[in-house]
């Protein structure tokens, strides 16, 4: 049985992490940890205190921006292998989590976006790019996300020729979205993605909690297990 802890518990995301990996075989939540849920058996306020209570095997964190980075340190130096899902973490921030967890025991994977469809989407725009580099992206979200551009977008622009351009948009009724629009002589190619839900995002979370412990160091994105094993 995997033991997973699971920070940002109370929120959209992380409410939802705990009910997937409830439901998952092989896999239990043994601790919930988010300051806004009320306290009781397996809840905690941080993960400092969840993490010497529970001795979790792997951590999941949709969190934020804003606390992402010490908790991803908090993870590693206490061997736990962490699953991270919160976005807004900075170059460097990634490089000085690739050092400590290629130092330790704990392996780390972070990934802006779990849908295995919006995976699909980055590789086939970075492959339409070497074909058509003039694009631009248009990345829209609920009006609670706290970071733009998007992780999503962030990495799709990253992985295509010519240096897209990123719009952002925040809307009360929308999940996550995006669409890459490139453009060539006398002709348009777009690609969309589209999250109708946040159970879109529970597979890919899933098949990371159970393959995280075979990865050692960091796994960026969820590419490599879904396209390298
Ligand atoms: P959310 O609803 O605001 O949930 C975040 C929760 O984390 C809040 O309840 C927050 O409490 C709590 N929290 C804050 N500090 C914490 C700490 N130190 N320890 C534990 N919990 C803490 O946000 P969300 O919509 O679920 O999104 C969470 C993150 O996931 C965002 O960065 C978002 O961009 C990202 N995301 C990633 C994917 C993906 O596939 N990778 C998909 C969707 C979203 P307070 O309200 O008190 O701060």
């Amino acid at each position: 049985m995997i033991r997973v802890l699971v920070a940002g518990a109370g929120g959209r995301m992380g409410a939802t992490v705990v009910e997937a990996v409830t439901a998952a075989d092989g896999m239990e939540v043994v601790a919930r940890v988010d300051p806004q849920l009320p306290a009781g058996d397996g809840v905690f306020g941080d993960v400092a205190t969840a993490i010497d209570a529970v001795h979790p095997d792997v951590a999941v964190d949709f969190t934020q921006p804003a606390v992402v980075f010490p908790n991803a340190l908090a993870y590693l130096a206490a061997g736990v292998h962490a699953v991270i899902g919160t976005t807004g973490l900075t170059a460097a921030q990634v490089d000085e989590i690739r050092a400590q967890a290629d130092a330790g025991e704990a392996n780390v994977l972070i990934a802006p976006n779990f849908a295995v469809g919006a995976v699909l989407m980055m590789r086939f725009a970075a492959e339409a790019s070497r074909h058509m580099p003039k694009a631009e992206i248009i990345e829209l979200h609920h009006d609670g996300k706290l970071d733009a551009p998007s992780g999503t977008a962030l990495r799709t622009a990253g992985l295509m020729q010519g240096d897209p351009v990123v719009h952002s948009v925040r809307l009360p009724g929308l999940v996550a979205h995006q669409e890459v629009i490139l453009g060539g002589l006398g002709e348009t190619l777009t690609i969309r993605h589209d999250s109708l839900s946040r159970e879109s995002f529970m597979p890919g979370v899933v098949l990371s909690v159970r393959r995280i412990g075979r990865r050692p160091g960091l796994t960026m994105g969820l590419e490599p297990l879904l396209f390298e094993e």
